[in-house]
């Protein structure tokens, strides 16, 4: 099983201990002695990635929110922001700027405190798995891929629809209703429920003192929940877990749950069961289900129903996630010679390449019928047969591979011309993307992206396969979110034992994309391939520039050999240009792998990942190197 979990950004901190109380927060300052700038960071608990900085100052505590905002940097209210929460604490160590003191001391967790994980941390892992596995009906290693490569995206869906599956949540019953229920039994007090009021709006029903007292739930313009003039909270189980610690101007705490005995719509019974088995400490089970993929569904014509707020489409839920191969029934009469006559051929052109044209198509398979990119080779020259010779091998090539993140082959038909038929990906080159859509697209949805390539390779390394034409130009998207790598016309397959092919004869070669090895031994290998994502990143970062666009593809390994590498783009994050130049390693075996770069692109895009879609366009962000 991948370990798939999500950074906390302070996790690291000595001084930061998770998700403890006010009250605990102050006994553990109080021992640590209660001087001037002791300072502890913890959870906050009522926004989604935020935190609470509390700090003692003239024998009293103060408490300041450290909002996560929508740009991912950090910022207490109305001050500065900063990129991370260490960067937040070291700011106010050496200023006050509004604070009641300058931070002087940490107060480290004591020997043997450990950083206390969330509500929402405890569950999270297993519920993600289990959700994804439900919800697209995936297994094995695209179950694994689809929780690594949307582990963000999932996990704020789940955060902003559990609690339409916990055991207070009562869906849209009337304040009668709720009085009824919350009357019936026993009446303790801060027995509660919450109830769905109309589209957006709840209400919190509390017995004290044997008497109901409702308060109505408003979700504001921000997108939080809050009572009127109350603490807003990023999710509607934050403010009920809040409400039981502090009643924040409700008439007592939140105590004992009124279930609500009828299972919610759209859950199935025996994933529910499975789930309460796997949590039953826990008082969080599991949301609803999204809408699932359906099977003959083509991604262009289906939209999904949104799932929060400002939904997107997830890989998982477009066409070409899976195989179409995937289906027993498709895999029975697979042959890699298409029958003719199953494929339709439209005058769209997707693009051209060395070999002819790219068309636009429609596959008819067994039980659906679908989209398709056909690669066709001119009819033209004598070079004829050598161009067949080589379109059969990419097609060898990609025929033996099947990951989400590479482009598909779906067979080769001969006829009026020798022609490859691929999964589409209609949204185009990533380079050609990135420089049509600047403005649209943040620095987090490249990190997404090129996140996805480094799946798409690892798994390459993984199967001992060498691409050696890794390019922007060469990563197509599905769409935004979606990228997959193609082009294996220069790709080979290692034997079991070889860590590196060497080719005979120099060709036509993307020098650029080179590593030193390749261009004065001949020498590919993953290795190799690393250094060509480099560059990839580096296109991708720039969005869509030419790398190294001065020099000349000969000249470009002076500028290697002279210790120079390429500078970092304009908008790049530092951990992201920190890793293009480790993929520039001089010497092969000190670069990093593939395993080791998709880790470090998991980390970095899980740090960035939009919480909230980040509507800030590229130019005008903040620069953060
Ligand atoms: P290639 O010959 O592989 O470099 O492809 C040339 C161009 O055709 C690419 O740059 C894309 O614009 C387009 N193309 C190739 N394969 C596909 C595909 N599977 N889906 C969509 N467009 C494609």
């Amino acid at each position: 099983m991948v370990n798939f979990n999500m950074p906390d950004a302070a996790g690291h901190l000595p001084f930061y201990y998770g998700s403890i109380s006010r009250a605990d927060a102050e006994e553990f300052l109080k021992l640590a002695g209660m001087m001037d700038g002791l300072f502890l960071l913890r959870q906050c608990l009522r926004t989604l990635g935020g935190y609470v900085l509390s700090v003692v100052f003239n024998l009293q505590f103060y408490h300041y929110p450290v909002e996560r905002q929508l740009n991912s940097t950090y910022a207490i209210f109305g001050g500065k922001s900063h990129c991370g929460p260490a960067e937040l604490c070291e700011y106010y160590s050496k200023d006050t700027d509004g604070l009641c003191c300058v931070l002087r001391r940490p107060c480290n967790r004591p020997c043997g405190v450990e950083c206390k994980a969330g509500v929402f941390d405890h569950i999270r892992d297993n519920m993600m798995r289990e959700y994804v596995r439900r919800a697209w009906n995936l297994d094995g290693d695209a179950l694994e891929q689809a929780i690594i490569s949307q582990a963000p995206q999932v996990e704020k869906l789940i955060a902003t629809t559990a609690h339409e599956q916990m055991a207070w949540y009562h869906g849209n019953i009337s304040r009668s209703e709720a009085e009824r229920k919350l009357y019936s039994g026993a009446q303790p007090d801060g027995k509660f429920l919450i109830r769905k009021r109309k589209e957006a709006e709840y209400a919190l029903s509390i017995v004290y003192g044997k008497t109901v007292y409702h308060y109505k739930i408003d979700f504001d313009k921000s997108g939080r929940y809050a009572i009127p003039d109350g603490t807003k909270f990023d999710t509607l189980w934050q403010l009920v877990e809040y409400l039981k610690l502090k009643p924040d101007g409700v008439i007592t705490v939140l105590r004992e749950a009124c279930p609500n005995g009828s299972a919610s719509a759209g859950k199935s019974e025996d994933f529910v069961t499975s789930i309460c088995t796997f949590f039953s400490s826990s008082c969080v089970a599991l949301p609803s289900l999204p809408k699932v993929r359906e099977s003959t569904g083509n991604f262009d014509g289906y939209t999904p129903e949104p799932f929060f707020e400002k939904a997107r489409i997830l890989p998982m839920d477009t066409s070409v996630y899976d195989s179409p191969y995937s289906d027993p029934e498709e895999i029975k009469d697979r042959k890699v010679f298409l029958k003719r006559e199953m494929l339709m051929i439209d005058e769209v052109d997707l693009g051209a390449g060395n070999f002819g044209s790219v068309k636009k198509g429609v596959y008819k398979m067994k039980r659906r019928q679908i989209d398709v990119a056909i690669k066709i080779l001119k009819l033209q020259d004598d070079n004829e047969k050598l161009r067949k010779e080589e379109l059969m091998k990419e097609a060898e090539i990609m025929h033996q591979l099947d990951n989400p993140y590479i482009v598909r082959m779906i067979g080769v038909c001969e006829a009026e011309c020798l022609m490859l038929v691929m999964e589409i990906a209609s949204a185009g080159p990533l380079n050609k993307f990135l420089s049509a859509k600047k403005d649209e697209v943040p620095i987090s949805n490249i990190a997404e992206l090129m996140h996805q390539v480094s799946l798409g390779m690892k798994y390459l390394e993984e199967h001992n396969f060498v691409h050696r034409d890794l390019a922007a130009r060469n990563v197509l998207l599905v769409n935004q979110h979606y990228a997959k790598i193609s082009d294996f016309g220069l790709s080979k397959a290692l034997a079991v034992n070889d860590n590196y092919y060497t080719a005979k004869a120099g060709g036509k070669w993307p020098l650029k994309w080179y590593a030193p090895e390749c261009i004065q031994y001949h020498k590919f290998s993953s290795r190799s391939d690393v250094w060509s994502f480099g560059v990839t990143m580096w296109e991708a970062f720039s969005y869509g520039q030419k790398p190294y666009k001065k020099l000349k593809g000969t000249q470009v390994i002076e500028f290697i050999e002279k210790k120079e590498r390429l500078a970092c783009p304009a908008q790049c994050p530092k951990e992201m240009y920190e890793l293009m130049l480790d993929c520039w390693i001089y010497k092969m075996d000190d670069r990093p792998n593939f395993e080791n770069v998709e880790n470090r692109m998991r980390l970095y895009y899980y740090s960035v990942a939009d919480k909230t879609e980040d509507p800030t366009p590229s130019s005008s962000k903040e620069k953060t190197v």
